[in-house]
């Protein structure tokens, strides 16, 4: 059989890995022999499977009979079962230490035995109430170390993309919701608090049965693996190694363990100082007197904000940006609704690089209950993309009546998506814009450019004559491409005054503009529009995530165009 080759690294790995368990139990010499073997593997310059194909694995230093036999069962089997059966016989809570930097099989099991932390999560609870500093062999700084471990690891493994987890994130929620033990269910931390990126997943849950609900919850189809099952706390894996935790709490305690899981720690840190000048403590488990110890608040979230003088804060706004302050003065604002779009401004079809046509997204859109949907393929200009010439936008603006004809409850609006050129022309001619519902710009290529060129560049397009929105207006991509080098202050005063919308964009690799940058051009009176840039029915529901990306921007419904009707909506394009 032919399989995709096993590299040197992956084999290094594997040895690396067998060296560490062995070790863990105890064994004596091997590990050490298969820690010889992985170096040396790791710094071959030949590719180990030609090595094999030779017969000649034996003669490569510290590879003995017994270690040859392993490397060629990898390379035939693309797996070995020796190694599985020791990681079995290893508590999982282990292995996850050993992934930290630093810690070797010996530290992780002695972390593991003496403070019976099971986990990275565990570990770090325990060094922050500094736990870890009075065990033998460790102090101030070894505690430090393991902390700033963790954060490196975090940085590392465990950040997903919001509009990638989200969905299934609120299945198991829904899921746990029908089980006849749940009385509360709630997402809690930075999913709950719509950051663009989320590290794990944190439920909470009250049940009057612990014990049949971690079973469920462990034995969901999409969990993966389960990391531990408990009364008080289990932890799953799901998808591409998104940990979800489930945390059961006591009912009466439910608003406090809200508050306080949900965070983030900076306005939970400012909101416990709020608490201590009433003299109340403010803690996962409740609001309550420092004296005697009587409870002010706890089952309620919404009742611990009230004890301490301060109006309801949505989640989306726990950042300490200042909504303490201004729940404290009555000044926060009254965020746009999940519920409040009409309509979507940037969507593709098959006409360019989208996988549905016109009439298929139309109905996607219908049966998402909205009013209209602007389909604004690519121009000609991006040819990966397949963008369309003058004459196609014709024929598409002939396909798109067609569908308006036939399907009832939905306006199919024309727009295009066209490129804005690198000294800030669009690549469409007038006399074709001219004649779009919707013209949106933006910048496709030629991303490095210093920031004042850049900037030209998109105020030029700004103020042509039939620019309705600026796309994507930074071109960051998460985790992938930075924002490129432009002056967003120049850029909100010029949309604001040519009356141009700036884009936020919903595609959950680019929420662009993002939540500090929302704020900021409200700030300026610019206009924003919500889209989707769907390239596929499914990605309409991506518009929800625009939402979040606005409320944690402190946008209004005023402020967000695709609220309106499709009449105002017109009326808004006109002026
Ligand atoms: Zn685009
Ligand atoms: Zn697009």
């Amino acid at each position: 059989m032919a399989e995709k080759k096993v590299s040197n690294a992956e084999i290094a790995s594997i040895l690396f890995e067998i060296a560490d368990l062995l070790e863990l139990k105890g064994v004596a010499f091997k590990p050490r022999a298969y820690h010889s073997a992985a170096q040396t593997i790791e710094s071959l310059g030949e590719d180990i499977t030609e090595i094999a194909g030779r017969g000649e694995l034996e003669e490569i230093s510290g590879v003995g009979e017994s270690i040859a036999e392993k490397i060629r069962t990898v390379i035939e089997k693309g797996n070995l079962p020796y190694l599985d059966r020791l990681r079995e016989d290893m508590p999982e809570g282990v292995r996850e230490l050993m992934e930290l930097e630093g810690i070797g099989p010996k530290k992780a099991l002695f972390l593991h035995t003496k403070l019976g932390v099971s986990g990275i999560e565990d570990l770090e609870a325990a060094a922050k109430k500094e736990k870890v500093r009075e065990l033998e062999g460790f102090g101030e700084t070894s505690e430090q170390n393991i902390i700033d471990a963790i954060a490196v690891w975090r940085e590392r493994h465990e950040r997903f993309l919001l509009g990638y987890i989200l969905h299934d994130a609120e299945e198991i929620e829904r899921k746990l919701r029908e089980h006849d033990a749940v009385k509360k269910v709630c997402l809690a931390g930075s999913i709950r608090r719509r950051r663009e990126t989320v590290g794990d997943v944190d439920i909470l849950v009250s049940t009057g049965d612990p014990e049949a609900v971690s079973k469920f919850f462990c034995s969901l189809p999409e969990a993966r693996r389960v990391v531990m099952e408990g009364p008080k706390r289990s932890s799953i894996v799901v998808g591409e190694n998104l940990h979800v935790d489930l945390r059961v709490i006591d009912g009466e305690q439910f608003g406090a363990a809200l508050q306080y899981f949900t965070g983030s720690r900076a306005h939970n840190i400012k909101l416990r100082k709020i608490a201590l000048d009433h003299d109340w403590k403010l803690s996962e488990y409740g609001l309550v007197a420092r004296e005697g110890g009587d409870i002010v608040a706890r089952e309620h979230e919404e009742e611990i904000y009230e004890a301490l003088g301060l109006a309801f804060i949505p989640p989306e706004l726990r950042e300490n940006r200042g909504e303490i302050e201004a729940a404290d003065e009555g000044t926060l604002p009254d965020l746009i609704g999940y519920g409040e779009m009409r309509g979507d401004l940037h969507a593709h079809t098959r006409w360019s690089d989208g996988s549905h046509t016109v009439k298929e997204m139309a109905e996607a859109a219908r049966d998402r209950g909205w009013e209209y949907l602007i389909i604004s393929d690519h121009s000609a200009g991006l040819a990966i993309a397949h963008g369309l010439s003058g004459d196609e936008i014709r024929k598409q603006a002939n396909e798109i009546e067609k569908v308006n004809n036939k399907i009832e409850d939905i306006t199919v609006l024309h727009g295009i998506e066209a490129n804005i050129d690198k000294d800030g022309t669009i690549d469409v001619k007038k006399s074709v814009l001219r004649d779009l519902d919707f013209v949106v710009g933006s910048v496709h290529s030629a991303f490095k450019m210093t920031e004042k060129e850049m900037t030209e560049r998109v105020v030029t397009a700004i103020h042509h004559e039939h620019l309705d929105m600026i796309g994507h207006p930074t071109g960051r991509l998460i985790q992938k491409r930075e924002p490129h080098a432009l002056d967003l202050d120049t850029v909100f005063e010029e949309a604001a005054s040519a009356h141009v919308l700036l884009e936020i964009n919903a595609f959950p690799t680019r929420f662009d503009l993002s939540d500090v940058n929302c704020r900021r051009a409200r700030d300026a009176g610019v206009m924003l529009g919500i889209s989707t840039d769907a390239h596929d029915t499914d990605h309409l529901r991506f518009l929800d995530l625009g939402v979040a990306v606005a409320r944690r921007g402190w946008l209004e419904a005023g402020t967000v165009i695709n609220t309106r009707s499709l009449e105002d909506l017109r009326a808004w394009l006109e002026k």
